[in-house]
């Protein structure tokens, strides 16, 4: 993925995000911006959802909001990598960090992936897989049906919106493993759990959640 860094190069200014502040190549907040993320390492044990813990790195602030919407929507790719970066810190140091077979990232559907050019899951899917050492699995989960955004919906809405809008490509891959799913924001695990669901259906073993931010 060699254009991006050329793009990044073109499109991504060399300034602090959040205060303007000179940066050195490469880098997406200031040391001392970067102070004042929270980094809240939530978790939710799940009772009422197929998957079993889920992660989040981050409380949806603004400034999270931001950094988020400008990798999705105007890619900033490198803000991607920085966050990505998080998320290995997090598994490494994390002590009680469950043991994981495959990273998978959420799925986006293809004609959405085609029109933003990139998965911005897969972006920090990818950085995990090969840092922590697990096998990245980007196409075994397929989204066949093209959902509309979900930031306006409630609850329910979301939850029928998402369900069965994803196919598992080759369950005897990924039976009686564990599983690590990558998404962006953590709102109300609608998409998650349907995904969960799929996977615990053919036989997965455990299912952990792992977002950028909780919303
Ligand atoms: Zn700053």
């Amino acid at each position: 993925m060699n254009y991006f860094s050329v793009f990044i190069d073109l499109i991504f200014p060399q300034k602090c995000h959040s205060c303007n502040a000179k940066l050195t190549k490469g880098n997406v907040l200031c040391s001392h911006c970067q102070e004042q993320l929270f980094f809240i390492s939530k978790t939710i044990i799940s009772e009422d959802n197929d998957f079993d813990i889920a992660y989040a790195l981050y409380d949806f602030s603004p400034l999270i909001k931001s950094l988020i919407h400008d990798f999705k929507y105007n890619e900033m790719i490198n803000i991607g990598k920085f966050f990505a970066s998080k998320a290995v810190e997090f598994i490494q140091t994390k002590q009680d960090f469950p043991k994981i077979d495959f990273v998978i990232p959420v799925p986006l559907h293809s004609v959405k992936k085609r029109a933003r050019g990139f998965n911005q899951s897969e972006i920090i899917s990818k950085i995990i897989a090969k840092n922590c050492d697990y096998k990245h699995l980007p196409n075994v989960l397929k989204r066949k049906k093209f959902t509309q955004t979900q930031t306006r919906l409630g609850r329910a809405e979301r939850k029928a919106n998402v369900s069965n809008a994803f196919v598992l490509k080759t369950p005897q891959k990924i039976e009686g493993k564990n599983i690590l799913l990558i998404d962006d924001v953590f709102t109300t695990g609608a998409t998650v759990n349907s995904i969960s669901n799929l996977l615990k259906n053919n036989g997965v073993s455990k299912i952990y959640i792992l977002t950028i931010a909780r919303a």
